[in-house]
């Protein structure tokens, strides 16, 4: 088997520059030490925006809602119907379990929502719209008590307001204005207004994922999520043209997205390139597309469809596209993605706008072992025991063996006081 690179990506990692990791540090004080005022003084600093009240109004979210089309709120509630309905079936198929595994000993457990969540909202560049809907929507399924959503200001100091309607729509129960770093910080420690959470998720720039990489342990996370990667598989039945059109959707979001082609068929790989750059000129994102092709876009050229697979693991992309004649033929050897789109007729535009799944995913080689947003991220797996007389009799014995290996007495003690019978004395000796 081999795989012939006819382009080959630059290096990319989650490696934070030193001075970004310094700042972020800074700011993640100022906030700690002095709450409220801080992220005032902060919020001068970076959005260059002044606002005393920091959190966002009843009637600014009516007036948001007022100033979007009958037609725009419709879109936006269409993607977020479409995503509550995904992940309620993804919690109707998650349940905890109670089990009597021996006379006297049943062992359980249970999906407990945390208490609150601090959802982050990224809106420096451009404004996400469908973003709250995949941060905000899994965590209210979730059972989550409390919903607490940060976005950044726009330059009058609101929330862009097809992000605040769809942030309201969504189900945050508050929200306040606050941008990067020091939103993350806000969520983690508190301030005077802000209330302090249980785990703060959601994508963001570089100060927004160091800033989570510094408040982690402290707060739990979701996981540290860079620029957006697509890798696609194409065979020979592949049509060159969307092949081009898929890599660029992804080469568009920032300079260093990264956009992969693996196919099985060299005719295809070329003519797909070759459609690429006829296509470049036409796109308003121009400039940022080919700049994240030229450094980041990789095409390979394998034998079969096993070394695409194995090419697909090794890279472990946020997006994975099957473009081939059977992709169901290929999922069984797919084990590294944070999303995966089969078929000529699911590009990844779907599953991060509008189809339902969620598009907050793992990039960067993150999905070998974490997926993506999903309801699972707001829920605790828990476990518990309960024993009778007879239940601690029969496992006494096994467990006080163990702490005397250990040399924890104590335990030992624990355990032997709950031996009741002469077998389990017999057993314990
Ligand atoms: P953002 O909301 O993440 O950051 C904007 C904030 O950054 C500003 O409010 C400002 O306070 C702060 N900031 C700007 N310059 C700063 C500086 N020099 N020092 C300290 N703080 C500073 O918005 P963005 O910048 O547009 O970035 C959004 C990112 O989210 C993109 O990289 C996008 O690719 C990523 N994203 C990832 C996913 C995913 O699932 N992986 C999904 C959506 C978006």
């Amino acid at each position: 088997m081999s795989r012939e690179y006819l382009k080959e990506a630059g290096d990319a990692s989650l490696e934070i520059p030193r001075d970004v990791t310094e700042s972020v540090r800074d700011i993640v004080d100022s906030v700690r030490e002095d709450g409220d005022e801080g992220l005032r003084e902060l919020t001068r600093t970076f959005d260059d925006v002044e606002r005393e009240e920091l959190r966002v109004s009843e009637a600014e979210i009516d007036a948001a809602a007022g100033e979007l089309s009958e037609a725009e709120r419709r879109t936006i509630d269409n993607t977020i119907e479409n995503v509550q309905e995904f992940h309620e079936e993804q919690r109707s198929n998650l349940d905890g379990f109670e089990r009597e595994v021996a006379d006297g000993v049943i062992l359980g457990t249970r999906l407990v929502p945390i208490e609150r969540a601090g959802v982050y909202v990224p809106g420096g560049r451009k404004p996400l719209v469908a973003a709250p809907a995949m941060t905000i929507v899994p965590a209210v399924i979730a059972g989550v008590g409390e919903v607490v959503a940060c976005a950044p200001p726009q330059s009058d100091g609101s929330v862009q307001p097809a992000q605040l309607y769809a942030m309201d729509r969504a189900g945050a129960d508050e929200i306040y204005v606050a941008g990067g770093a020091q939103a993350i910080a806000a969520m983690a420690y508190g301030t005077e207004t802000i209330p302090s959470v249980d785990k703060v998720t959601g994508p963001g720039n570089v100060y927004v994922i160091e800033a989570k990489r510094q408040v982690y342990g402290h707060v739990g996370i979701d996981f540290l999520a860079g620029p957006t990667e697509v890798l696609i598989v194409a065979d020979e039945s592949a049509d060159p043209e969307m092949v081009a059109t898929d890599l660029l959707a992804q080469a568009e979001h920032d300079p260093r997205s990264r956009a992969a082609l693996v196919a099985t068929d060299r005719g295809i790989a070329e003519a797909a390139v070759e459609e690429l750059h006829e296509q470049l000129p036409s796109l308003r994102t121009e400039d940022i597309a080919e700049e994240s092709w030229e450094d980041n876009g990789e095409v390979v050229v394998v034998d079969d469809r096993e070394e695409a697979a194995a090419v697909a693991n090794d890279w472990a992309p946020e997006h994975l596209q099957v473009m081939t004649d059977d992709p169901r033929d290929l999922v069984d050897d797919l084990r590294n993605y944070g999303s995966l789109f089969l078929g000529h007729h699911a590009p990844v535009v779907f599953g991060d706008k509008a189809v339902g799944t969620n598009h907050t995913l793992p990039t960067l080689e993150v999905s070998r072992y974490s997926g993506g947003i999903n309801v699972t991220t707001y829920l605790k797996v828990l476990t518990h025991q309960e024993l009778t007389a007879e239940g601690a009799d029969a496992i006494a014995p096994w467990a006080a063996k163990i702490c005397e290996l250990e040399g924890t007495h104590a335990h030992q003690i624990s355990a032997e006081k709950r031996i009741t019978s002469d077998d389990g004395r017999q057993l314990a000796r």
